[in-house]
């Protein structure tokens, strides 16, 4: 009789940033781990973005997905509530939903993965005896200050923004109080104490994966290991690395009208510009945006959404969606007409992976998602680092003077309208200047020990395999 099959139960927040690592993270462990995995994906809406991602991901392998509708949290929390907020209350009250369907699920999963929002199900896993382990899909930076914010909660006094030094992580590289993540930024606001609640929710799993690999971050998985991060918070959670695990490029031979447009452009002669599954600006920054990429004379394809003015993840909900017939009234007059034979306008939503992988593109403005960043490695791509929300503002810095694999507008600070003169500059720079030549030989070399690292004899592989031996030991002790 053939060895019987680890069986992995993986849940999945709302959201495209989610749902694709999560898919991508299933599809490596079948194909590459021989697991048995089931998806249990909470959804709000399906949007054809959505749709497309499950049917691109689950093809040629046996991957169930059981969408399971989010609760209704109208009651919980008020209509105007953050996104972290909304999230974990929608997580925590499908929490029976999902108990149910993992009962009636057979053969029962052996083990439980979820994602940082997600941790309200460990009850889960206790009540049917199962291990429990996060994926994080961020990178073990943002970890560490993520799990260490239990512990900067009580050392901190005051707003962590009004510091005058950086966040001392121990053993990681510290955090200017400009960088850290959006719950971190007003600790009297309710989504302070939703996020540190997240923060131990995730130290009480038995173990981590993180999307990440050796290489590239050496210090803080050193300091998650070895250091007083997790032990000064509860217990020494094993890391593993899984990363990077993001969409690979696969031609498939059907064009959209895009990737026909990209055809004809020269060779790393078009930056793509996006802001990721939810990212939107305010209408003064969009002006400004569009007219930085006309001065710079240099082709683009651009997914616009329209303008939101208080938030910068407005359409984190709507991810995918388009709003029909596309009128760009909010873009400068006379944009679309005089940047015809130079620039691409595309409504929400683009193939991101193939456009990042296509010749023509030399040149990523990202709001640095971590899949988005991940995504541009993998493509060889170096970036223009724009961060909007959560932990993009510590990618961005991660990017820019550790990896030097991106530059980014002079403030930090997400308020603030970068001007037309400053994207210019900076299209200019990555595109034909000297320094942009550098970030692409950079981002090069990057792109090699990525595919290392996830090869067979990779250090990813090994952890991984470490992890699928970890749950056996666990599952075999608790028999
Ligand atoms: N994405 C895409 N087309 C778009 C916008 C986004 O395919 O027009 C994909 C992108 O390739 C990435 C994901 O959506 O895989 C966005 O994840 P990320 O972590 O970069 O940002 P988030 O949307 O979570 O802020």
């Amino acid at each position: 009789m053939p060895p019987k099959k680890l069986h992995a139960a993986i849940i999945c927040s709302p959201g495209v940033g989610h749902l694709v690592p999560v898919l991508l993270l299933a599809r490596r462990l079948i194909t590459h781990h021989n697991l048995h995995v089931t998806i249990l994906a909470v959804t709000t809406t399906t949007s054809t973005a959505e749709s497309q991602l499950l049917t691109q991901f689950t093809a040629g392998i046996h991957l169930p997905v059981i969408k399971i509708p989010a609760a209704d949290i109208s009651s919980v929390v008020s209509p105007d509530a953050k996104v972290v907020k909304k999230l974990c209350a929608m997580m925590r009250e499908t929490v029976p939903t999902i108990c149910n369907t993992m009962s009636s699920m057979d053969p029962r999963p052996d083990v439980l993965i979820g994602d940082i929002f997600s941790t309200e199900s460990w009850v889960i896993a206790e009540k049917f005896g199962m291990p429990k382990y996060v994926f994080i899909t961020g990178n073990a930076w943002f970890t560490g200050l993520f799990t260490y914010s239990l512990v900067l909660d009580k050392k901190v006094e005051g707003q962590y923004v009004d510091q005058k030094e950086p966040l001392e992580i121990p053993g990681c590289k510290p955090v200017w109080p400009e960088e850290i993540v959006d719950p971190m930024l007003d600790r009297d606001d309710e989504d302070y104490r939703v996020y540190l609640n997240q923060a131990l929710g995730v130290t009480l799993a038995d173990g981590m994966l993180i999307n990440t690999w050796e290489n590239l971050e050496p210090q803080s998985l050193h300091a998650l290991r070895n250091n007083e991060i997790l032990t000064s918070c509860v217990k020494n959670t094993p890391v593993y690395t899984v990363g990077p695990i993001t969409k690979k490029y696969e031609p498939v031979g059907l064009k959209n009208d895009v990737i026909e447009w990209l055809d004809k452009q020269p060779e790393s002669s078009v930056i793509y510009v996006s802001f990721g599954s939810g990212g939107t600006l305010s209408s003064e920054q969009i002006t400004e945006l569009a007219w930085g990429l006309e001065m710079s004379r240099k082709r683009f394809v651009w997914v616009v959404r329209p303008p939101a003015e208080h938030i910068n993840n407005g359409s984190f909900f709507k991810y995918g969606e388009s709003n029909g017939e596309a009128d760009y009234d909010y873009l400068p007059e006379g944009f679309l007409t005089r940047t015809e034979n130079m620039g691409l306008v595309v409504s929400s939503w683009a193939p991101q992976v193939e456009i990042l992988n296509h010749v023509a593109v030399g040149g990523f403005l990202t709001h640095c998602g971590w899949n988005s960043t991940l995504e541009s490695i993998n493509s060889g791509v170096p970036m223009i680092a724009w961060p909007l929300y959560a932990e993009q503002r510590m990618n961005a810095t991660m990017l820019t003077e550790e990896l030097k694999v991106a530059v980014r507008p002079e403030v930090l600070e997400a308020k603030k309208v970068v001007g037309r003169e400053e994207v210019e500059e900076m299209v200019r720079c990555l595109m034909e200047g000297e320094e942009g030549k550098t970030m692409r030989e950079n981002v090069k070399k990057l792109k090699k020990e990525a595919e290392l690292a996830r090869s067979v004899t990779g250090s990813s592989y090994i952890s991984t395999c470490r992890f699928i031996a970890d749950c056996w030991s666990r599952i075999h002790r608790s028999m």
